[in-house]
């Protein structure tokens, strides 16, 4: 990006703007290197006149939400990374609808249904990250996924917000079709009645669970691999001898063996090299080949 295009931005945005933004800051596995920069739009408005900008000056850009899924490369991001965190509008409607902006963290969304008795969401308690990230994601936990109760969702695209109802859309295990510039801003959620106190119960039970199984101490990206169809990656990582293995300061968990950490001073290309030695080992001794559930972004 030159001076002219900071410039060019500047001028036309009213949000927060930080130049070479270190995106460790930004990402839960704690490494990656700076954006050029990282803007924060106050409104819907704002990110429309941002996206306006950049695509007019041909300057790269992503779309980052709590960075829980996020592995960016030690290059940084030549471009404006973008955060949604400041569009957190949610509201019941009288019809019993939740509709959200796509910076809700996903925990205020699974508080919001507790709070009006509506279950389906009580899983998303313990997965961190925005209603955004969540939705491209198609996160889940416990054999539900998020999009199983979207009734709509907002993309902008184009300049432009579309409306998409639920059976336009293309999503299966964490994944929702999407093109790369389509960006989600908000979703419409239908949940089936109960009473908050059975919701209470459903979502202490998910936190529960992940305390048990998920007690990773170390930043972390959650599962770093897919689980191949009928297999749990964490089982193959395990079968083939990698528990532990360390490479700089990345390591595959000693408590969950899908889930690579940060012991501190780690950089990403630990993090990539240990993840390509997983792909290669798991697939000598099974020939499986594990695909990255964590998105990578950035240059090297
Ligand atoms: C401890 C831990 C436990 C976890 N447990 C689970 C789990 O049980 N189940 C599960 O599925 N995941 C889990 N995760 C992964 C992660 O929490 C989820 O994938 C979460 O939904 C990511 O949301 P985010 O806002 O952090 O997205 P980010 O990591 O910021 O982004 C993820 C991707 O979505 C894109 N994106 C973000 N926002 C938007 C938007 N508004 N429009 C378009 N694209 C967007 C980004 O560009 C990126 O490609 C876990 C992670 C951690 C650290």
């Amino acid at each position: 990006m030159t001076t002219s295009h900071f410039g060019t931005i500047r001028r036309s945005f009213s949000g927060e703007l930080l130049e070479q933004e270190p995106l460790a800051r930004h990402t839960s596995l704690r490494v990656g290197g700076p954006a050029e920069l990282f803007a924060v739009p106050d409104n819907r408005a704002d990110l429309l006149q941002l996206l306006k900008t950049v695509e007019e000056q041909r300057v790269p850009w992503f779309v980052i939400g709590g960075g829980y899924n996020l592995l960016i490369r030690d290059g940084g991001f030549r471009g404006v990374v973008i955060s949604l965190s400041k569009l957190n509008h949610m509201e019941v409607t009288r019809s019993g609808e939740i509709r959200v902006e796509s910076g809700v963290r996903n925990i205020d969304l699974s508080r919001l249904a507790e709070a009006h008795g509506l279950t389906g969401l009580e899983f998303l308690v313990g997965i961190p990250g925005s209603v955004g990230g969540a939705v491209r994601m198609n996160a889940g936990a416990h054999g539900v996924e998020i999009c199983d109760h979207v009734s709509s969702l907002d993309i902008l695209v184009d300049g432009g917000i579309r409306k998409y109802a639920k059976d336009s859309l293309d999503y299966g295990y964490r994944r929702l079709q999407l093109d790369y510039k389509e960006i989600i801003i908000g979703a419409v959620f239908q949940l089936a009645s109960g009473t908050p106190e059975q919701v209470s119960a459903a979502m202490d039970a998910c936190l529960q669970q992940r305390q048990e199984t998920q007690k990773v101490r170390f930043p972390n990206a959650g599962s770093f691999f897919k689980n191949p169809a009928g297999q749990a990656a964490w089982r193959l990582i395990d079968d083939a001898g990698l528990r532990g293995l360390i490479v700089g300061g990345a390591q595959v968990s000693e408590v969950h063996s899908n889930f690579l950490i940060n012991r501190g001073g780690a950089t990403a290309s630990n993090f990539l090299q240990l993840a390509a030695i997983i792909k290669e080992r798991v697939f000598k001794d099974c020939a499986v080949q594990l695909e990255e559930e964590v998105q990578i972004m950035g240059e090297d």
